[in-house]
């Protein structure tokens, strides 16, 4: 038995690939229904090819194209056309589209089953789970995103602050804005259905975090003081929620070692910095290369030090470019418009989406 624990993109992406595979494997997510994630639903061009591999038709579920970016800090603001075509579709669809996908290609997927803790033995994985019940696996594919396992944590200590928040009467348009802010930036683009979706990546201790946390329109004037393309973007902004969503220890630059003994997918495996927006391609492309490496028969450190290998130099240019916009985002906005090449550039080194070998 080939357990899943996790049904996010990358567990869902595991349970497809392996189905088709003809192994019937098993996911496990904890949710009783999909729901809300912190995130920006920026789909870059490699999300959606790992998309159409998987079945997932993005215009037919209503995802609206992004072509261009912004980049704004204080007085300064940078253009550039996208060097592909990238969608936006909330997780709520996502997640349930690719959930039912999986169920479609003969996977067993149990809603509302947790696992509480993962132990291995020389038959396989016992699955511990939160109802007292116990699973047994001969694979374990990690694919819980930030929540750790017991027994399986990353270790990957402390980290950034997410918040997301979906609004409307912003004239954002077919664009991805980067807008800096005290203590990190704000991504903003069209949200399918209508409105835009307001997500941040905000260092612990960032000024005003506290109550931005609870307040969405604390949060809407936190991000608008941080530009003057904020603050003309979200001058008639109306929050469609009263507190935007957190999430809290983002570990931005983490790479799973590979002695990992369960095959880690997903935020479990990498966590590229939220402002590449290519964190749901890596789930994908991690959950089909985990499900080919176990068809292969390959452990999980063979798959582990694949992925690692893949995805290390573009995690190298998202380091930089995630520094660079802490340290000085009015040069990072300037630049973005001088050289759109160079913005180009760095928005194709970061697509990592492609299995890797
Ligand atoms: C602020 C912010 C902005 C972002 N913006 C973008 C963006 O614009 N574009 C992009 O591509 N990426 C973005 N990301 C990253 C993206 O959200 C993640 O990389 C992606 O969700 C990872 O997918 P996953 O399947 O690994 O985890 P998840 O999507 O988190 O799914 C994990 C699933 O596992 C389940 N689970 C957890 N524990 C258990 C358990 N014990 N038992 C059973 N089930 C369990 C959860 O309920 C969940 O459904 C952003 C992240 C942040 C923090």
């Amino acid at each position: 038995m080939i357990v899943i624990v996790g049904g996010g993109p990358a567990g869902a992406a595991a349970a497809i690939t392996l189905a088709r595979g003809g192994a019937a494997p098993l996911l496990l997510e904890r949710d009783a229904a999909t729901r809300e994630k912190v995130c920006g639903e920026f789909l870059g061009a490699d999300a959606a090819a790992a998309l159409a591999t998987l079945g997932i038709d993005l215009p037919a579920l209503g995802a609206v194209p992004v072509r261009r970016a912004v980049f704004a800090a204080g007085g300064r603001e940078g253009r550039f056309e996208l060097p592909f075509v990238a969608w936006s579709l909330p997780r709520l669809v996502l997640d349930e589209a690719l959930l039912r996908a999986a169920e479609a290609a003969g996977a067993e997927v149990r809603r509302g089953v947790a696992v509480a803790a993962a132990s291995e033995d020389a038959g396989g994985w016992t699955l511990r789970l939160a109802d007292g019940g116990v699973q047994r696996a001969r694979h374990l594919v990690l694919a819980t995103g930030k929540h750790e396992l017991r027994g399986l944590g990353r270790g990957a200590g402390a980290g950034s602050i997410g918040l997301k928040l979906p609004l409307a009467g912003v004239p954002i348009g077919d664009a991805i804005a980067v807008l800096a802010c005290a203590g990190g930036y704000a991504g903003l683009q069209p949200r399918a259905g209508g409105g835009a979706n307001l997500c941040l990546a905000l260092k612990p201790g960032a000024p005003g975090l506290a109550e931005a946390a609870r307040d969405a329109a604390a949060l809407v004037a936190l991000v608008s003081a941080g530009s003057r393309a904020a603050r003309d973007l979200l001058r008639d902004a109306e929050p469609l929620w009263q507190r935007p969503m957190a999430v809290a220890a983002v570990p931005y630059g983490y790479v799973a070692p590979a002695e990992s003994r369960a095959f880690r997918v997903g935020d479990q495996a990498a966590v590229i910095p939220s402002l590449c927006g290519d964190g749901i391609a890596m789930a994908l492309g991690s959950g089909i290369q985990a499900a080919r490496a176990i068809l292969a028969g390959h452990g999980a450190a063979t798959h582990q030090a694949a992925w690692g290998a893949h995805v290390r130099p573009g995690m190298r240019v998202a380091g930089l470019l995630d520094s660079a916009l802490a340290r000085g985002p009015r040069m990072v906005a300037t630049l973005a418009g001088w050289a759109p090449g160079l913005a180009r550039w760095a928005a194709r080194q970061t697509r990592l989406g492609s299995p890797g070998a």
